[in-house]
């Protein structure tokens, strides 16, 4: 058993590991193939089969990846992903001219926008 615990540690040594995307990959994963149990369209639960596949493998080829900056930086746009979304009180946009991610209350109407980094403005619905 202490061999193969050496073995393990070797083996992830310089690679990436798991995150909190990984996790959502690999739960999403697995609730595809326990809804594969439940649905019994033919041609439906054979894409979700595939799918919840093509999602594990995902999973594990993030966790066995040795180019962990792109991991990390994959797994940094999800959590911004997830903070948007359960901010309630924002809307993001990004800007046109330069892409720059710009947050503005919720709820104003129609609003112009002036891009805190290049100055561009845009006129946006909130
Ligand atoms: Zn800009």
């Amino acid at each position: 058993m202490k061999g193969f615990s050496n073995f393990l540690r070797r083996f992830m040594q310089g690679r990436y590991g798991t995150d909190k995307l990984n996790m959502t990959i690999l739960g999403a994963g697995l609730i595809l193939c326990l809804l594969v149990i439940f649905i019994k369209l033919p041609i439906l639960d054979l894409v979700l089969t595939l799918l919840s596949y093509v999602l594990m493998f995902w999973a594990l080829f993030r966790t066995f990846s040795r180019n962990t900056y792109k991991r990390y930086q994959e797994n940094k746009k999800f959590l911004r992903f997830l903070d948007r979304i359960k901010d309630k009180e924002h809307r993001y946009f990004d800007c046109p001219r330069c892409h720059q991610p710009v947050r503005v209350p919720r709820g104003k109407g129609k609003i112009s926008i002036t891009c805190p980094k290049c100055k561009e403005k845009f006129i946006k619905k909130t």
